[in-house]
């Protein structure tokens, strides 16, 4: 019988993390029958519910990390940033990880690699520890992993402190990018004085030590950036392998996603402009007046996924409260807000969707493009900014709200610039409508059978049981 190979997969924490990370993991264990996967899953309540509530394959064994007791860290930070708190918190795990890995390491099965996503990659210490080989899931793009690389390079060879960029004008020539990259579009994590660029300084080191880098992206996608990531001597970095795009369109059907597909069914073909900003966006009172203003002044049809301030709960009432007075009323037929998550995969999958106002996460990117969704670029959070210049700079998918918009800076973009750009994104300029309908045959092309993706993929898989022999 053929020995049997366990990778063990430590996602960063929150749910967002742990979708792709199971649904790269179907690909791999189903690449080869001798593989099974334990994912060793930071404690949180969603994580749990979703994780309780799923069987998810029979080859992949969900593992709740224990509650987290006092334990030491030597990662200290004062940084505010939700990320670089979020990496603190994967480096605190250290010894519930240790102690896992030394009972997994304890039975029968061969344990074939230590797996981390790019929140977790200072977790790769525990794999040396353990003689094991270790992999990055980067769930980004290969446009922030060729950043992240430039920038350590620039901070260790040429002594650089990345966060005196801060409000430059300048420009990096990143390997990889078409275009320069202005400052102005750094993650605010690498400009972050107060830790954060230390932190993301550390895990960019941490990449080095991994014996492969498997990215949520295709290389139709990012032909440069990757070809440039792969012939990268000057970094020593490992091979990397594009095997996106890694997308789920599995929606469980709720009240929220019948009211969106309910609305959308009643529109023409190809006339909605939805708007969407990810796990964690939210705008300020004045900002939410803004958008709304701009809306109505387009008189397009809509639909909004709408979040205010800080608050993770807020009730309809609420939001509703501060929007311009009847607005709702006003709007009502061609346009739909929803307070909080919206079903944003069938949304894109609709018919009726001509456009996508987007935070850039790389998820939805993936999403839109797969759907052949123009997007607006309006960044908030962490590394969109980049991601949020690639699509409309490099690749073309998108016109721009604002690349170098930053969530919580205070600013408010106003309610013509917001319609201007609803208006650039309607009607297609720049091509945008044809170079997201080629993204999208191309990334499904990607992932068909001979697709390249499917090519890495493979090649991934037999890179790890042949790393795994020693
Ligand atoms: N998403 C959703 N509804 C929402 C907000 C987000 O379905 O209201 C999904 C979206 O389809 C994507 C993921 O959550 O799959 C967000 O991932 P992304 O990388 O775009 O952004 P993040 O939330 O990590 O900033």
């Amino acid at each position: 019988m053929e020995e049997a190979l366990e990778l063990i997969f430590v996602p960063g924490p929150g749910i967002g993390h742990i979708v792709s990370a199971i649904e790269v993991g179907k690909l791999i264990v189903n690449e080869d029958t001798r593989l099974s996967i334990t994912y060793l899953l930071i404690n949180d309540p969603a994580v749990r519910e979703y994780t309780n509530s799923r069987q998810v394959h029979p080859r992949l064994r969900l593992l709740n990390l224990p509650e987290l007791a006092e334990v030491s860290s030597d990662f200290q930070t004062k940084s505010k940033l939700p990320e670089i708190k979020s990496v603190g918190r994967v480096d605190r795990q250290k010894p519930l990880v240790r102690e896992a890995v030394v009972g997994i390491m304890a039975t029968e099965t061969r344990v074939a690699g230590l797996v981390v996503d790019m929140f977790c990659l200072t977790m790769t210490d525990v794999a040396d520890e353990f003689s094991i080989p270790a992999y990055l899931f980067f769930a980004s793009g290969a446009g922030f992993l060729s950043l992240m690389v430039y920038m350590r390079r620039l901070t260790d060879e040429h002594g650089a402190d990345i966060t005196e960029f801060r409000d430059s004008d300048e420009k990096f020539s990143v390997p990889g990018f078409v275009n320069p990259v202005p400052a102005r579009v750094l993650p605010s994590a690498m400009l972050d004085k107060d830790g954060g660029s230390v932190a993301v300084m550390s895990s960019a080191r941490h990449i080095r030590k991994v014996r492969g880098i498997f990215i949520n992206t295709f290389q139709e996608l990012e032909p440069n950036l990757f070809q440039s990531l792969s012939i990268s001597n000057e970094d020593k970095l490992p091979p990397v392998y594009a095997v996106g795009p890694i997308v789920n369109f599995q929606t469980s059907p709720d009240s929220k996603y019948s009211d969106a597909i309910e609305f959308l069914d009643h529109q023409p073909r190809k006339s909605v402009v939805f708007l969407c900003f990810g796990s964690e966006g939210r705008f300020s009172d004045a900002q939410i007046r803004e958008l709304a203003a701009a809306l109505e002044s387009t008189g397009r049809r809509f639909l909004w996924s709408l979040r205010r301030g800080n608050q993770s709960e807020s009730s309809n009432a609420a939001v509703e409260s501060i929007l311009p007075e009847g607005f709702l009323e006003r709007t009502k037929g061609v346009g739909r807000v929803m307070v909080g998550w919206a079903p944003q995969a069938a949304v894109l999958a609709h018919p009726a969707v001509r456009g996508f106002v987007s935070h850039c996460g790389w998820n939805s990117i993936l999403e839109s493009m797969w759907c052949g969704v123009p997007m607006a670029a309006w960044p908030l959070y962490a590394e969109q900014q980049i991601n949020a210049f690639q699509v409309v700079e490099e690749v073309g998918v998108a016109v721009e709200v604002r690349v170098d918009y930053r969530g919580g800076s205070g600013v408010v973009v106003g309610a013509d610039e917001i319609a201007a750009a609803i208006g650039r994104l309607m009607e297609g300029e720049k091509g945008v409508r044809e170079r997201a309908e080629e993204m999208r045959e191309k990334s499904s092309g990607a992932v068909a059978d001979g697709g390249s993706s499917r090519i890495f993929l493979a090649k991934l898989v037999r890179d790890i049981i042949d790393n795994s022999s020693g």
